[in-house]
């Protein structure tokens, strides 16, 4: 464990006490159960938390909206902490919340993860890379910011996008135009980021956890393989034939560089590009669990989860040893039809999300396979 302390340190809470859970997804309800098996009970606030996946097996729900204060506050006062499974909580909400509770991830490491532009430029200063970028807030702009970078750009929106929602590539004799009008430019309030089209060899993820102390912990770095823009497969850890020591070390680095400057405490996913000549180049992060760490619930000594309940708590967080490698397969929209076969294939380990509907591109659970450790 590493890092130097920098906050105050967090009450210890006893088992028994009340989780605070912003965002009711698939995310918050494995973050519940892990809470559950530790004594701890959860709370979540969504707008959307009725039958959500994690009030489905947490002790209370409130459904209400991110801006209703006086809602906002009761909550507070109901729990004894309070975390989140979604970075797009807004700022105003988390600030609010702060006044009454510990609240972490904060306010301040809400508004970097929230916003490209503010993580790439957050991510810069430290003097880690990524691909080139320019902000670009109209058809010229995006077009200026094509002639400056180069003809092969991936244009998003700076907000609120996901699994490749939100994203135009461009190409030469691509329409700057059409592209802008794509992610919805024009639009109140929907901004724009031009990055170079990075040609990797492969994508990879690291996710450490931070305590109050300033600990750290890291799982090893692995590697994403994403289906029309979603994570389809995560292979953990990374094969040494794509991802030499080198390079993970290199991940690693630069993951518990970004949690200590942002003076985390929870967990952080930072997912990156790896290139040809083993240079790593952060794409995005994100300050909570993350799809591309569901393996380490069956595959390490504590999980992903686990480790984010440990931290907002106050208590000492646990062992990342790997038991096991392992592959986790999202399951995607209609792919939940197969669960009576993963059901009965010895040794997968199906994690289903509650979630009533299957539509296309909607996570409804992962499979976790395990291997004799390489
Ligand atoms: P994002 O929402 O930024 O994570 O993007 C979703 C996926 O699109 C990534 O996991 C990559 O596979 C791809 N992608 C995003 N940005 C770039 C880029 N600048 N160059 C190449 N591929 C990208």
């Amino acid at each position: 464990m590493t890092g130097k302390p920098t906050g105050a340190p967090l009450p210890r809470l006893a088992p028994g006490s009340t989780i605070g859970m912003l965002g009711a997804g698939q995310l918050g309800r494995m973050t519940a159960l892990a809470a559950a098996r530790l004594g701890y009970k959860t709370h979540v606030y969504a707008p959307d938390a009725a039958d959500s996946p994690a009030a489905q097996v947490s002790a209370a729900a409130t459904v209400a909206d991110w801006d209703d204060l006086e809602a906002l506050e009761r909550f507070a006062r109901s729990v004894d902490v309070v975390t989140l499974e979604w970075e797009n909580v807004p700022v105003a909400t988390a600030e609010h919340l702060r006044r009454f509770t510990n609240l972490n991830p904060g306010p301040n490491v809400l508004s970097v993860a929230q916003d490209r532009i503010a993580e790439k430029s957050f991510v810069n200063t430290l003097g880690i890379a990524t691909a080139p970028w320019r902000a670009a807030n109209s058809a010229e702009e995006v077009a200026r910011a094509v002639a400056e970078i180069g003809p092969r750009c991936v244009l998003k929106s700076t907000r609120l996008g996901y699994d490749g929602k939100g994203q135009a590539r461009l190409d030469s004799g691509s329409d700057p135009a059409a592209a802008w009008a794509g992610i919805g430019g024009g639009k109140p309030g929907v901004e724009g980021i031009v990055e170079g089209f990075v040609t990797f060899a492969c994508e990879v993820s690291v996710i450490v956890a931070r305590g109050a102390d300033g600990t750290m912990v890291a799982y090893p770095a692995v590697e994403n393989r994403h289906k029309d823009g979603i994570l389809d497969v995560t292979i953990a850890p990374a094969a040494a034939d794509k991802v030499s020591d080198r390079t993970a070390a290199e991940a690693d680095r630069i993951a518990r560089c970004i949690a200590e400057a942002l003076d985390l405490v929870g967990v952080l996913a930072v997912e990156m590009f790896v290139t040809d000549d083993g240079s790593v180049l952060v794409n995005e992060m994100a300050p909570r669990p993350h799809n591309s760490g569901h393996w380490t619930m069956d595959a390490c000594a504590t999980c992903q989860f686990e480790q984010l309940v440990r931290a907002v708590c106050g208590l000492p967080l646990g062992s990342v040893e790997r038991v096991a490698d392992a592959e986790m397969t999202n399951l995607i929209g209609d792919d939940v039809l197969r669960w009576p076969d993963l059901l009965a294939e010895p040794g997968a380990r199906l994690h289903l999300y509650g979630k009533a509907e299957a539509r296309p591109g909607r996570k409804m659970g992962h499979v976790n396979r395990l291997f004799a450790r390489r």
